[in-house]
């Protein structure tokens, strides 16, 4: 397909118009002043809820919202039913991921069951193809088994993922200083081991990693969309729509977020997406769903090319040793629209930017050379 007159975002930013040729199977030469051609997004942290929760997620569903939302490549979490703490289960995952329109990497459970006593094989679980591990929505490591967890990680050559909250602290700030700060300090006596801290929602969490980054440590961190924009006032708003976890918290805290992600102290924009059926929600289940409004969420932050390149792009890949493969969006920058969950093909209904007017969106997808989706083209 050839596109002509549009602007390409890469690593240096936004280019020029400029006419240019994309490997996507049938699709026709067209027109596309106004529009931004972007590398496909990675996500490097979403749930996909299966197996064992299809009432809100499966691999195919996740993986439709995933590529209407721009993303090409996605980091499924292990807090499945069963877990994927075995190499039978992730062998299983990977197979079945070759059929769907993107890209799906697994991460391997850190500890059995995610109970966060018994560590799991690592090596079993790279060989199976798992990209990284970790026990994302617990965090009932003691710092001990984190110590040995960034040994098998290092060992396997796999970074670990934390979910930043020590369980018996709850899910304030200070759970979030004292998992973050314990598991700095365990890299302080390490040098192979590759740390990435999931969802980092506190100034003090900020100043820690950019701490820890200055004096040299392998660490990396992501932060949401809802993070970057939200706040406290939106959750209590929202009642149990606006349950989270990390929950939001305040403009301070968002701002240092946002500063974080310039200075790049965060690496990467991520967004959790945590699909729940109604009945969960509205019964106090913790989560968002993520996909669909990212781009418009992200494009609203006012970063430039470069950072968006940044954390979208490049580094989530780089973090999990995945390349770019003929993976594609097309974007138009300008539309305005108003978010609608009835409208998501995600079975995850539950969006904190419902009825938002949104900044951008994702008018066609492409993977492995083929249009995964598209949506009526205004400027064709
Ligand atoms: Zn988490």
């Amino acid at each position: 397909m050839r596109l002509h007159h549009v602007r390409v975002l890469g690593p240096g930013g936004l280019s020029m118009p400029q006419t240019v040729e994309v490997n996507a199977e049938g699709a026709q030469d067209r027109d596309a002043t106004g529009l931004v051609l972007s590398p496909g997004w990675m996500d490097l942290h979403a749930h996909l809820r299966d197996p064992g929760f299809p009432q809100k997620e499966t691999l195919l569903s996740g993986a439709t919202s995933a590529a209407i939302g721009g993303f090409t490549h996605v980091l499924a979490m292990a807090n499945t039913d069963p877990v994927t703490d075995r190499r039978e289960r992730l062998e299983s995952l990977v197979a079945r991921s070759d059929a769907l329109p993107i890209r799906i990497s697994f991460v391997g459970a850190v500890t059995v069951a995610l109970e966060g006593q018994e560590l799991t094989d690592a090596a079993a679980l790279k060989a199976a193809g798992a990209v990284a591990l970790s026990d994302d929505g617990r965090h009932a490591m003691t710092a001990v088994v984190l110590r040995r967890a960034l040994e098998a990680g290092a060992q396997a050559g796999l970074p670990v993922l934390i979910h930043a909250q020590a369980e018996a602290l709850g899910n304030g700030p200070d759970a979030e200083a004292a998992a973050v700060s314990d598991a700095l300090d365990a890299m302080r006596t390490m040098s192979a081991a590759r740390l990435h801290v999931q969802h980092v929602s506190t100034r003090r969490a900020v100043e820690l990693i950019r701490a820890a980054k200055s004096q040299g440590l392998l660490v990396t961190a992501e932060v949401t969309p809802h993070h970057l924009t939200l706040t406290e006032q939106d959750a209590w708003a929202m009642g149990p729509q606006g349950n989270v976890n990390p929950p939001l918290r305040t403009p301070d805290d968002r701002d240092a977020l946002r500063q974080a992600l310039v200075d790049e102290v965060i690496d990467v924009i991520a967004t959790d997406h945590a699909p729940h059926e109604r009945a969960a929600k509205e019964a106090g289940a913790n989560g968002f769903h993520g996909f669909e409004t990212a781009v418009g969420v992200v494009l609203g932050l006012g970063l430039n090319g470069r950072a968006v390149y940044r954390a979208c792009i490049s580094r989530p890949r780089e973090i999990v040793g995945q390349s770019l493969e003929d993976e594609w969006i097309l974007i138009d920058p300008n539309e305005e629209w108003t978010v609608e969950a009835s409208s998501f093909k995600s079975r995850g209904k539950n969006t904190p930017f419902q009825g938002r007017r949104l900044r951008g969106r994702v008018l066609m997808t492409i993977c492995r050379g083929q249009v995964v989706t598209e949506r009526v083209m205004q400027h064709a």
